[in-house]
């Protein structure tokens, strides 16, 4: 019942994510909308941490490695604190990024050794979600929808293209390694056939 959406910047995450809540609820189902990096109060301090440093250490580079770290520690106690529990009580949880993000920035888009990825997710996580929905679009279309709003990321100078060509590389990879869990979204339409997409997939996955 732990429902993933992931993709790049300007995919139209947001948007679907609240129509998935809405069909969830309308369906009956208690839904807990949670995000990452973030989804506790803990973990949400790590998500400022690594997204908006304050003027203290924002003059400090923030290495690879502290960032997979950092995101390792705000899920691991975002799957404990939040997931886990709502899981529990029979609700649906549905997580704006999950570990698969991890595998695409910090591995693909930061060159990170996956087998390091895997290992905190077997140690750190050991969970993973029973339905998957991958945002795709190209990073040209995306940058320019996340510019009409001021959401491009400009915290690191190295996301430029080719970095966001290897996140949408890897996210893609893995969809298809795993048709069981994963399901592909257009993410070019406009947002609201993109999430019209995303509660059709999950309802035929309900269905299922
Ligand atoms: O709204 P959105 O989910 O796109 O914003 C989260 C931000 O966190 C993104 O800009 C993404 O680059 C970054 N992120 C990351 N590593 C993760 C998860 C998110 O760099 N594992
Ligand atoms: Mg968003």
């Amino acid at each position: 019942r732990l429902i993933s959406l992931e993709g790049g910047e300007g995919a139209g995450k947001t948007t679907a994510i609240n129509a998935l809540r809405d069909a969830l609820q309308a369906r009956g189902h208690e839904v807990l909308l949670t995000r990452e990096p973030g989804g506790t109060p803990l973990a949400e301090r790590i998500r400022a941490l690594v997204l908006t440093p304050d003027a203290d250490i924002a003059h400090e580079p923030l290495s690879a490695e502290a960032e997979l770290l950092l995101v390792f520690a705000a899920r691991a106690q975002h799957v404990r604190q939040t997931i886990q529990p709502a899981l529990r009580r029979g609700a649906y949880v549905i997580s704006d990024r999950f570990t698969d993000s991890s595998y695409a920035y910090q591995g693909g888009g930061r060159g990170l050794d996956p087998a390091w990825i895997a290992d905190l997710e077997r140690r750190a996580v050991g969970l993973l979600p029973g339905l998957t929905l991958l945002l795709d679009v190209d990073v040209a279309t995306g940058r320019a929808r996340a510019n009409g709003r001021d959401l491009w990321p400009d915290r690191i100078e190295s996301e430029q293209d080719d970095f966001f060509q290897r996140v949408r590389a890897v996210f893609r990879q893995r969809a298809g390694e795993d048709p069981q869990r994963f399901r592909l979204i257009d993410a070019s339409q406009d947002q609201p056939g993109v999430a019209r997409s995303v509660v059709a997939a999950v309802d035929a996955w309900l269905a299922q």
